[in-house]
């Protein structure tokens, strides 16, 4: 029997300054179930006065925190990682429950979440400082030290993993925390938040739940010293444009349109189940996610046969049927823009080749579901195939050459992640090369792996997480000593 989120859990409170509180907001959140369109339950909803509760205890934690031998830290986060996978089962249930996904993804979401605490558990003490020039009469060093406190904000789609990457990251190089979560999954976080709050001293961590107006009091709040944002560009747009006036540092994980590009020599069936994975993963709810399918023209017609039947097979239902690989999306709301997407491309000369099916009967039936889709002959420049849909919905264009796939790659705001397949070398590099992304994945598909940098090109973002020296040096800032030293 599953974990239910409000009956095997009493009350869900938000972290401030060590205690858990009820939220003292007006109307509470409505955490709903996206496979049945029903309310679930209540959870906190933070006023403006939480908000600022939270970053004072975090500014006031901040004095020692940022002192504390980062052994000792290490040793904090390490043991949060401990309980993650102490209540595994859990917090797998309660991320299928409000996000939907099958509970399969939801445990590898959890399992991230837990090695991401631990893998900056273990580099919180491997980050120095270098020297410069040691010169008899002169010390010359450059040291990094945290900012202080760092607003965490977050979307909804993974939702433990992205409560641990920015967190454990900045808790690991001595900043303090306050982390917003989206108020479409608000539970994970502070299920995770309540399993740290007696490990981590008071403040160090606080979780404030509560949506757009929580998320702009936060990167108001003049108490904060850096800000750590995942979400669309749009947002980030905003965020920045608050950021700038402050002069305040940050770091932006934003959307992308990715694309992956199949060469004549690929394995074609190898390439299938790639883009299988890659777009329709998390019901195509995944920054890294390939909406978009280079084929070379020689081997689309075989791509197409096996690609096709293989999405028009895909089983789409409710996270806890275990034979679905495919769940709802999130919200209503992310339903109908995913829905629109696919209309205005369709109205505009796009075709559908494959579609799977949906759930349309019993409890299912106001569920928010998008079936699997394919769109081809939709033109590289249409909004199809250059603004990010966020759905279970790839486009597959044919092209001729390799200038041709760069230059259709490349021509999209967007550069967070791409595919390559081949078997040939040269191209691999080249196109690895030549593609304007942060992460290019070579015959296999990026699954956000710990210890490489992540992050984008352009309009997909600012700086890089996941990995130990980009993502550290991120969050902290760089001083230069130098040092005559007495005769
Ligand atoms: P969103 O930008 O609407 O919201 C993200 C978070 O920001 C939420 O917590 C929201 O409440 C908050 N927010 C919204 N407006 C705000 C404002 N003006 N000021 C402060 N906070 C505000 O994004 P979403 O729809 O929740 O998530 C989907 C997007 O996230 C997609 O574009 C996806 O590509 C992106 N994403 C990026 C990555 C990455 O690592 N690059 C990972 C996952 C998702």
């Amino acid at each position: 029997m599953a974990y239910h989120p409000f009956k095997d859990h009493a009350s869900w409170k938000m972290l401030i300054g060590g205690e858990l509180v009820p939220g003292s907001a007006g109307a509470p959140l409505e955490v709903m179930n996206p496979a049945t369109g029903e309310v679930l339950g209540q959870a906190p909803s933070a006023s403006e006065s939480d908000v600022a509760d939270a970053v004072a205890a975090a500014e006031g934690a901040f004095a020692s925190w940022r002192w504390t031998l980062p052994e000792k830290r290490g040793e904090m986060l390490y043991e949060i990682a401990r309980r993650i996978r102490a209540h595994f089962d859990e917090l797998v249930d309660l991320e299928t429950w409000e996000n939907g996904k099958p509970r399969a993804q939801s445990a590898r979401d959890v399992t991230n979440a837990e090695r991401t605490f631990r893998f900056y558990a273990g580099a919180s003490d491997k980050f120095y400082g270098h020297t410069v020039l040691d010169a008899p009469d002169e010390m010359r060093k450059i040291v990094y030290e945290p900012y202080g406190v760092v607003a965490v904000i977050i979307p909804w789609n993974w939702p433990p993993m992205h409560t641990a990457d920015f967190s454990a990251l900045a808790l690991a190089t001595g900043n303090t925390v306050v982390l917003k979560p989206a108020p479409e999954t608000p539970l994970s976080s502070l299920r995770i938040a309540e399993l740290a709050a007696d490990v981590l001293p008071p403040g160090v961590l606080n979780v404030v739940t509560g949506g757009v107006e929580t998320g702009v009091q936060l990167v108001a709040h003049p108490g904060i010293d850096f800000i750590a944002f995942t979400g669309s560009d749009r947002t980030g747009e905003k965020i920045l444009t608050e950021a700038a006036k402050r002069i305040l540092p940050s770091m932006m994980e934003l959307g992308g349109k990715n694309a992956s590009v199949i060469f004549p020599d690929a394995d074609v069936d190898k390439a299938v189940a790639g883009m299988l994975r890659s777009a329709y993963f998390n019901s195509g709810q995944a920054c890294s996610g390939s909406e978009r399918v280079l084929v070379h023209e020689s081997v689309y017609a075989a791509f197409m046969e096996r690609f096709t039947s293989a999405v028009a097979g895909m089983v789409v239902g409710e996270g806890f049927d275990e034979r679905a690989t495919v769940g709802p999306m999130v919200t209503k709301r992310q339903q109908e823009k995913v829905q629109g997407a696919l209309e205005r491309a369709t109205a505009a000369g796009a075709r559908v080749p494959a579609r799977a099916e949906v759930p349309t009967a019993g409890r299912l039936k106001g569920g928010f579901w998008i079936p699997p889709t394919v769109i081809t002959e939709a033109a590289p420049d249409a909004e199809i195939m250059t603004e990010e849909v966020f759905g279970p919905v790839a486009g597959v264009i044919p092209f001729k050459d390799e200038d041709e796939a760069v230059s259709i790659a490349n021509a999209v705001d967007f550069g967070l992640t791409a595919g390559v397949w081949t078997r040939d070398l040269a191209i691999a590099h080249r196109m690895a090369t030549r593609i304007e992304a942060g992460v290019v994945s070579v015959n296999r598909v990026n699954t956000g792996e710990l210890g490489l940098p992540f992050g984008g090109y352009k309009r997909s973002g600012v700086g890089r997480k996941k990995d130990f020296l980009e993502a550290m040096r991120s969050f902290s800032r760089v001083k230069a000593i130098q040092m005559a030293l007495p005769e």
